[in-house]
């Protein structure tokens, strides 16, 4: 049942992709996925920031329910790994300085991801 409330979410987000940008996720080039990462958080999307892995379990758990998500599941992916656009906390946590993020492709390389990024972003998963 869960498995396939989750295949109807993932066509209603590939339509809604497709409808909206001509291109689902899993085609899109890397300024067309920033803009609708972007466009979705414009739109009110909220994400699960906290809490925070402390421990390689508590981390290695949020990359097991990210592993399996296809690229047009976008819009879970960032709530899972609780993206934001801007830096978090008070040590103003960001992409920038985590050991996944490409500097100068502009990219977060956490396999499970696989997503661009700016600098100043931020998600739970933030390692260095
Ligand atoms: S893991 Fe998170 S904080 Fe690190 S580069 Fe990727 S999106 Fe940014």
């Amino acid at each position: 049942m869960r498995e396939q409330m989750d295949a109807v979410a993932t066509a209603r987000d590939t339509k809604y992709f497709t409808e909206r940008y001509g291109l689902s996720p899993a085609d899109a080039d890397h300024d067309l996925l920033l803009r609708m990462i972007e466009d979705m958080f414009f739109d009110g999307l909220v994400t699960e920031v906290e809490p925070f892995p402390e421990t390689d379990r508590e981390f290695g758990k949020l990359l097991d329910i990210l592993r399996p998500l296809s690229a047009d599941e976008l819009r879970q992916k960032l709530v899972i790994s609780g993206w934001l656009l801007e830096p978090y906390g008070p040590d103003r946590m960001r992409c920038q300085e985590c050991m996944y993020y490409l500097v100068h492709r502009r990219w977060c390389d956490l396999p499970e991801l696989n997503l661009p990024a700016k600098p100043d972003w931020w998600c739970r998963l933030w390692r260095i």
